[in-house]
């Protein structure tokens, strides 16, 4: 056995540490190992096993021992130890949180180890009181009175955790365990209990011939039932049965959890309890699909031409167990999601793996049940709603190889699944696949990396693709598949441009709703059609601005004006969330004529009611959205036609099939145009394409009525006339002229701290840094203050590096960090973001 492991340990330090391994351990690369760690016990992943003695600075520091080893088989295998490395030297993150990232086992991290006193060891104690010495025994007296102290201690209590009781009493664990071996003391593993202890309540229904279908009614049944019906035992009410006949139709076994989806009073399962026609039974977690209908379903597609070879092209890559990068261009309501599961589906038949990344809310419950019907129980579906016991228990199910279809968020990447064929990233272009904190990962780029390292195909699925990946399609490097068509020939709306700074001049006021718009509107609600309205901002209004000073209302936390909510009737920072009561006069001067400016989404459903009174009008953000069933809701209310009008923020504009909208209207997408980021066009284009493909996705042909102050723009432009390609060719021109992406790899370096002279001091430093180091090709912009100089406390200066070696750049960025370590400027001061999607 080797006798030392590195171990990487998630703490923001760019290495690993060496620990010694105890006689009898057998810790494995890619498992999990407990470690002291500045008088902290620690999880760590150990990436390598050697006999190599650490060099420490001084010889009497001895190595520590490592405490436990708690894996006996990798969690990370070897294809993802290599990627998380890779992810570390990549984005320039520690290590040991990269693996924190990737496994979602925090929860079992949390062990809790107890001891309680045993009848021997009750005697002992008494034998100890009695003689003045615990045992004969050939311990030293002092070990003999520490044993004394542990027995005495958990005399008094009915059980102790380790660490307190060692704590109180100052006991070494090769005496614990000798007091263990000697049955004085018990010891448990209370986190092995609790898994063991983990079940889900099934109701079973007491017996199920008993309520087969019959065809006359006899015995006790209400006579007034028509012919056809159940017979029932006793006299049900519908609540009753409607639980019944769920139970029945799903084989007289289903969990409790479940049967909450009946939209029957809880206290109803209880009655039938007590009458004993149901009984409750407590199982295994894991054993028992956890819904309805468990079984998949034989789920035929229907696919036009363009589908059929797409779908072809993917599945001959994944014959081909050779890495192939694919990008599935389809404009909105093209069927790609489709063409997605026939093609989990295949992979699952042959028996190998697949995963789908979705974008954030793109995850809804009709969607989780989609993939049950296809995939029946082989499916595990990661959402951001798990909590950390769902996640691990999602985890082991993959890691068994009993769920092999995994469809999830972002950290879905790293599913432990094995013999990987197929890697689908849906809406490749969507930010959400951007992790906003340390490691700094894109998941979309990772799963790239993923798939080779594999060897298996990955597909990046979208209707506006990111430069990046259509820049990677032109050049050969992906295989580009088209679906040019909406399914059914559906034609893509029309798209009316309407110019706001000449309606302005024509009404002689600031318009939300354009006279047109209005009109449009008014016609569509008189045909009994539906219409959707995007404002990409969320509050009543953004700004509350004091009239006599000037002022506007900062966040005491960020350098960003607080956002009027009017309902809720409070101010919000919608970048920290600080809260703060709505400003009665102003902060500054005193004076009462604090006005509240500009439009959001609230107001806006608040103008559409005063315009259209008779009108039922939803809206969809994060005010109103608190998870996705309520994402859902909404959009189901629309569907089902109990909403005339759905307004909202670009959550409106995802991915979703409502057929009877007829019209979009578009009173607010461009305010990103104004701002100092050079993804702002695309994004923009993106939004407006998503959006405008929410319109007549059923059999009327839809409208778009585009509201805009940059009317000439070409994001605005190309977006009104659904031309990707042309918007493609113009923006990389752009992206040529200015060294940005996919011409140049970019990082965002941002220095910051809760003191101002600190930032300014340490960016300063830096700043010369840099000026006097070589580095050919790179170009270093900076110091400068970010657009938000302040953001949650902190005040934030940052440099922006582009260099057409991404190798040189991050050779640069390294030896930048190291020179921080130098200068004493802490780690967790310093984010480094390669590839940044927000300069801001
Ligand atoms: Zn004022
Ligand atoms: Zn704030």
């Amino acid at each position: 056995m080797p006798l030392f492991c590195d171990v990487a340990l998630a703490v923001p330090l760019d290495m690993a540490f060496t620990y010694a391994i105890p006689p009898g351990m057998e810790p494995v690369v890619g498992g999990r190992v407990l470690v002291p760690f500045r008088q902290q016990r620690m999880p760590g992943i150990v990436v390598e096993l050697h006999d190599r003695a650490p060099q420490t600075k001084t010889p009497a520091v001895k190595i520590k021992n490592v405490i436990e080893a708690l894996d006996l088989s990798p969690v990370l295998d070897e294809q993802l130890l290599k990627l998380g490395k890779w992810i570390a030297d990549y984005y320039l993150a520690p290590v040991g949180e990269v693996f924190r990232t990737m496994l979602p086992l925090s929860a079992e991290f949390k062990r809790a180890i107890t001891y309680r006193i045993t009848d021997q060891g009750q005697m002992a104690l008494h034998l100890a009181g009695l003689a003045g010495s615990p045992s004969r025994s050939q311990r030293t007296p002092e070990e003999q009175l520490v044993e004394f102290r542990v027995l005495d201690y958990l005399a008094e209590r009915e059980d102790a955790h380790e660490a307190r009781l060692r704590s109180a009493t100052r006991v070494s664990k090769a005496l614990l365990s000798g007091m263990v071996r000697k049955k004085w003391i018990a010891r448990e593993d209370v986190s092995a209990a609790r898994d063991a202890a983990r079940t889900i309540k099934i109701a079973v229904l007491v017996s199920a011939e008993a309520f087969s279908e019959e065809r006359t009614g006899e015995g006790e049944t209400p006579s007034r039932q028509p012919a056809r019906r159940r017979r029932y035992p006793a006299k049900l009410n519908d609540n009753q049965r409607t639980l019944i006949d769920a139970l029945a139709a799903s084989g007289g076994r289903v969990p409790v959890d479940a049967l909450h989806g009946l939209d029957v009073p809880s206290t109803t399962l209880g009655t039938l309890v007590r009458r004993g026609l149901v009984e409750l039974v407590d199982e295994p977690q894991g054993f028992t699909a956890s819904k309805l209908r468990p079984r998949r379903s034989p789920f035929e597609f229907e696919f036009n031409a363009a589908q059929k070879e797409a779908l072809a092209t993917i599945l001959s890559g994944v014959g081909s167990r050779e890495f192939t990068g694919m990008l599935l261009h389809g404009v909105t309501g093209s069927g790609k999601t489709a063409i997605y599961l026939a093609g989990m589906r295949e992979v699952l038949e042959q028996g190998r793996s697949s995963i789908l990344l979705v974008p954030e809310i793109g995850l809804t419950p009709a969607m989780a049940a989609d993939l049950i019907q296809v995939f029946g129980d082989e499916v595990a579906i990661l959402h951001s709603g798990l909590s950390d016991d769902e996640r691990a228990e999602q985890w082991h199910r993959i890691k068994s190889g009993e769920a092999r279809a995994v469809v999830g968020t972002r950290s879905a990447v790293f599913a432990p699944v094995s013999d990987l064929a197929l890697l689908i990233v849906d809406e490749e272009q969507d930010s959400s696949y951007k992790q906003e904190e340390t490691p700094r990962y894109h998941a979309r780029d990772v799963a790239v990396m993923r798939a080779k390292m594999a060897g298996a195909v990955v597909v990046l699925g979208s209707a506006t693709p990111s430069l990046e990946s259509y820049y990677n399609a032109k050049k050969h490097k992906y295989a580009l598949l088209e679906l040019p068509d909406r399914v059914e020939q559906r034609p893509l709306p029309e798209v009316e441009i309407l110019d706001m700074r000449q309606e302005f001049q024509e009404t002689g006021q600031e318009q939300v709703i354009s006279r047109k718009l209005a009109e449009e509107i008014r016609e569509r609600l008189e045909k009994k059609e539906q219409v959707m309205v995007l404002l990409n901002r969320r509050g009543y209004s953004p700004v509350a601005l004091c009239r006599t000073c000037g002022q506007t209302l900062q966040c005491k936390n960020c350098a960003v004006s607080m956002t009027h909510h009017k309902r809720e009737h409070k101010m919000e920072c919608h970048y920290c969330g600080f809260i703060a009561p709505v400003p009665k006069k102003c902060a500054q001067c005193g004076s009462e004529y604090v006005y509240f400016v500009g439009t959001g989404s609230e107001k806006l459903e608040e103008l559409l009611h005063g315009m259209f009174p008779q009108a039922r009008i939803g809206r969809l953000d994060r005010d109103t959205v608190r998870g996705r069933e309520d994402f859902e809701r909404a959009l189901n209310a629309l569907n089902e036609g109990e909403l005339d009008m759905l307004v909202g923020t670009q959550m409106i504009a995802k991915g979703h099939d409502v057929h009877g909208v007829t019209l979009v209207g578009v009173v607010g997408a461009d305010t990103a145009l104004g701002l100092p980021d050079f993804r702002a066009a695309e994004r923009t284009f993106q939004l407006l394409t998503q959006v405008a493909g929410r319109a007549g996705r059923g059999n009327s042909p839809g409208k778009v009525v585009l509201q805009t102050y940059f009317p000439d723009h070409y994001a605005v432009q190309f977006a009104a006339r659904h031309d990707f390609a042309g918007f493609y060719d113009k923006e990389l021109q752009f992206r040529s002229w200015m060294h940005y992406p996919p011409y140049s790899a970019v990082a965002n370096v941002i220095v910051r701290s809760e003191k101002l002279d600190e930032a300014l001091a340490w960016s300063g430093e830096l700043g010369r840094w840099f000026e006097k180091t070589r580095h050919e090709g790179i170009r270093v912009l900076g110091p400068a203050a970010a657009p938000i100089t302040r953001l949650k406390r902190d005040y934030r200066y940052h440099f922006i590096l582009k260099s057409p070696s991404r190798e040189k750049m991050n050779t640069l960025l390294r030896a930048m960090l190291g020179e921080a370590v130098a200068r004493k400027i802490p780690r967790t001061q310093i984010i480094v973001d390669v590839d940044a999607v927000w300069l801001m």
